[in-house]
């Protein structure tokens, strides 16, 4: 028997469903999802391993214009990590009716790559008249080919065995890079300050929509691993954003606290200690040194 296996890149605006057709290829909620765009940062692998291949997942931020410096860094990751893959899956929400410039770029980055390419039209849930779906593949097929064009609803689990077959399809023969129960190669560190900021945008308004910054201070376990014990810092942008944070008596900090604790149980399968402490850093998003030292390098 042979075995296929390869790095498969997830390119596509923010909030088209990447993380969420990731977290389900995956079976692991290994990526962080969110109603709000531009909330996965770091490019996080996820593996897939079954008998004949290994398959592994690279969740891509949205290419956009970038703002400041992390928005840089941001795009910088998405065209790295097509550059070295054997695999891209594009996806597009069946809602955009015309190409937007920000497809159009992907188009043309797309182009010049040598590697096979699977466009994937998500959310075919939300369309009653599925002839829609059909003339968004026209379009998208008059500018460039496909290798596969799948119609997805990553949310109903639709069509998600075949995008994992024709993933398959297209592999090339390879090495098993990860042992056979690795889920992510992410630092437990790092998957622990997604969700907490995952859980901070979730329950904060649209006040602070993007400056905050989590760095866990530390990491350790206790009891002889029966608690989990993680302090951690949510830095953001103002004074006035750290009253917002902290609540009335404190009580948004202890929600966020609640709900990223309740989830890193479940994903660590032990108990947790969590404390946060909110800072203010002026424009840290603009601050390199900052911005090392939360993990983007
Ligand atoms: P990303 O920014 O591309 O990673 O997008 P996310 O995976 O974070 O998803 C953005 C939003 O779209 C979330 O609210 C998801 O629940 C929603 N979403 C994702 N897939 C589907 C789908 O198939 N159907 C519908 N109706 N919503 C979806
Ligand atoms: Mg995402």
């Amino acid at each position: 028997m042979t075995f296929k296996s390869g790095f498969v890149s997830i390119i596509g605006k923010p909030n088209v469903g990447k993380s969420t057709l990731l977290n389900i290829l995956t079976k692991e909620k290994v990526a962080i999802t969110s109603k709000k765009p531009q909330t996965t940062r770091n490019t996080i692998k996820s593996v897939v391993t079954t008998d004949d291949c290994q398959i592994i997942f690279m969740d891509t931020p949205g290419i956009h214009k970038p703002r400041n410096e992390l928005g840089k860094y941001m795009v910088g990751k998405a065209e790295d990590s097509i550059k070295e893959v054997d695999a891209v899956l594009f996806v597009v929400e069946v809602l955009n009716k015309k190409l937007t410039t920000i497809e159009l770029n992907i188009v043309e980055i797309l182009k010049k790559l040598k590697v096979p390419k699977i466009l994937i039209i998500n959310k075919i849930d939300l369309v009653k008249n599925k002839e829609e779906i059909l003339i968004m593949i026209d379009e998208y097929n008059k500018l460039m080919d496909y290798d596969y064009v799948i119609p997805v609803s990553a949310i109903n689990e639709e069509g998600l065995n075949q995008v994992m077959e024709s993933v398959k399809n297209i592999l090339p023969e390879g090495p098993k890079y990860f042992p056979d129960d690795t889920l992510t190669d992410q630092p437990e560190k790092q998957i622990m300050a997604e969700v907490i900021r995952e859980k901070s945008f979730n329950l904060l308004s649209d006040e602070i929509p993007y400056g905050i910054g989590v760095e866990i201070i530390s990491f350790k376990d206790e009891k002889e691993g029966e608690i989990l014990s993680i302090q951690a810092n949510l830095y953001c942008e103002k004074n006035s954003h750290k009253g917002i944070i902290i609540g009335k008596k404190g009580s948004m900090l202890k929600s966020i606290g609640t709900e990223a604790r309740k989830e890193m149980e479940n994903l660590m399968g032990t108990k947790v200690y969590l404390e946060l402490w909110v800072k203010v850093k002026i424009d840290w998003r603009n601050n390199k040194n900052m911005l090392k030292n939360l993990g983007y390098n």
